[in-house]
């Protein structure tokens, strides 16, 4: 063991950065801590301006290489990524529990291998990825799809490497080189990631990981004029900090942001399913971007659902992430706990009245809430939580439920419960957001765009939508020949 390795869970991580092939410490470092116990897992290191320059050269130098590696390479070397995620699918899972407090459950049977199959995706649709050709007055126009260089992808803490590596697959399957900067919170799988790369055979340079504070070195990646895309997920004021420092060379943005989703539920519903669906809106502790935190339920149907979603929700079980018998883990930080809070302790104040919940659970945890009585203009209902903190309002006609579910700055996702087959169909087709669901929730084919509306983000990823983004999509027109115009 060396003074840059850390043991979590029985799991050796490297605290350093990546850059060029090689582990970079920085002189300072900071100090990662478990949202299960307040342990400290790690010291990793602070990236420096230099540090993020460093990265960028980094990821400049190895492109060339890179970009003209062929496709099938390319691909070869993205799903031997896939197997050793696969290969070390406990080791990703236990260390992110700690890292981040999600279910170790969950990491085992879901978020892991996804995360894997995310390489497996991009290297097979990069392969099935082809040029067009079209003809005009015999001149053919050949659209081909072409690296577009060093890209900096920002990740946050709620899902720390599924989210990087639905953006790390795509830039490199594209034919890009990365610098990845994850959370400050959750530093830790990314660095296994760059030692699951190394050990692939991914060529040095192509793959550079940059620890540290986005306040720190966050404007000299996205404000680097050899940067070529940024892949932001994360907050909005975060994202318009990132859009100002980008304009400075026109970088091209994809951000995926936050959300206030609705899950509308009609009075014909099936309220077995319609209960499930928004008591499923608790999972990862409500840490989700996509959740259905504002539940719009028609007027007949509120004491009945209310009554079945209490007793529903009473069943979760708040405790360990790493115990199988957990339902919810801790909260992220105890600043993250506090915003909760701050948002549930205001909302009471303005005369809300919590259902449920209301209050901190115990250690790192917030107890599962349900505020009623909340104003359509109140902060409860227009900012984001991102907790386990869900509000409920009622509306007696289809067009209300719209007007409603559609009266917010985000456009994330929505879900439609009801039993009307005619009904979905209408509904859904006037809701405002990237993502909607019918009679279900979270489901979702990565070959389908995902992105969000308004605040909720700019640009959509996902099977082509994603090589849209990576690749300088370029038109070659050809002359035929003995052309003389
Ligand atoms: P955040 O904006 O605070 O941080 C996200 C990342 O940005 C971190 O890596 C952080 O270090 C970095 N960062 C901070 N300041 C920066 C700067 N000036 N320049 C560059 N990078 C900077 O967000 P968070 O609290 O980590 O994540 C929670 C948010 O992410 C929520 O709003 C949630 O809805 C959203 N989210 C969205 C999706 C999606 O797919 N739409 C998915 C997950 C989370």
């Amino acid at each position: 063991m060396t003074e840059h390795l850390s043991t979590v869970a029985g799991v050796a991580v490297d605290t350093r950065h990546w850059i060029g092939g090689e582990r970079v410490a920085s002189a300072e470092t900071f100090t990662d801590v478990s949202p299960i116990d307040g342990s400290t897992l790690a010291e990793i290191a602070r990236g420096t301006a230099m540090d993020a320059a460093a990265a960028v050269a980094a990821a400049k130098a190895a492109f060339p290489g890179w970009a003209a590696t062929p496709r099938a390479e390319r691909a070869r070397l993205l799903h031997a990524i896939a197997d050793g995620v696969e290969k070390r699918l406990e080791d990703l899972a236990i260390v992110e529990t700690h890292d981040n407090g999600a279910l170790l459950r969950s990491h085992r049977r879901g978020v892991m291998p996804r995360a894997a199959h995310n390489f497996r995706f991009f290297a097979d649709w990069l392969l099935k990825l082809d040029h067009e050709d079209f003809d005009t007055r015999g001149h053919t126009n050949t659209v081909s799809w072409d690296p577009a260089g060093p890209c900096v992808l920002i990740t946050p803490w709620n899902a720390p490497l599924m989210l990087a590596t639905w953006k790390v697959a795509p830039a490199l399957a594209a034919g890009n080189t990365v610098i990845l900067k994850p959370a400050e919170w959750t530093p830790l799988t990314a660095s296994l990631l760059a030692d699951i790369a190394a050990e692939a055979g991914l060529p040095a340079g192509v793959l550079n990981v940059v620890q540290g504070y986005g306040s720190e070195i966050g404007d000299v990646l996205t404000s680097h004029p050899d940067i070529r895309r940024i892949s932001f997920t994360g907050s909005v004021p975060t994202a318009k900090r990132i859009s100002a420092s980008a304009a400075a060379n026109l970088t091209p943005l994809s951000l995926e942001l936050g959300g206030k989703s609705p899950l509308l539920v009609f009075a014909d519903t099936d309220l077995d399913l319609a209960v499930d669906l928004a008591v499923e809106q608790y999972d990862n502790a409500g840490q989700v971007c996509l959740a259905a935190t504002r539940v719009l339920v028609e007027e007949p149907l509120v004491d009945e659902f209310t009554r079945r979603f209490v007793a529903k929700a009473a069943e979760l079980r708040q405790g360990d992430p790493r115990e199988a018998t957990t339902d919810i883990g801790p909260n992220i930080h105890p600043r993250q706990l506090e915003k909760i809070d701050g948002f549930v302790q205001r909302a009471i104040a303005a005369g809300a009245r919590a259902v449920i919940g209301g209050h901190r659970g115990a250690g790192q945890h917030y107890a599962p809430t349900l505020l009623t009585d909340v104003a359509q203009d109140s902060e409860i209902v227009q900012e984001e939580v991102f907790g386990p903190v869900l509000t409920l309002q009622t509306f007696t006609t289809e067009d209300e439920a719209v007007r409603l579910a559609n009266d917010t700055r985000f456009g994330l996702a929505a879900t439609v419960a009801t039993g009307d087959h005619e009904r979905a169909e209408r509904v859904t087709a006037q809701l405002v957001a990237g993502t909607v669901w019918a009679n279900c929730f979270f489901v979702r084919d990565l070959r389908a765009p995902f992105g969000g509306s308004r605040h909720s983000g700019v640009g959509r990823e996902g099977g082509t939508w994603s090589f849209d983004f990576y690749c300088d999509v370029k038109n070659t027109v050809s002359a035929p020949k003995g052309w003389r115009g």
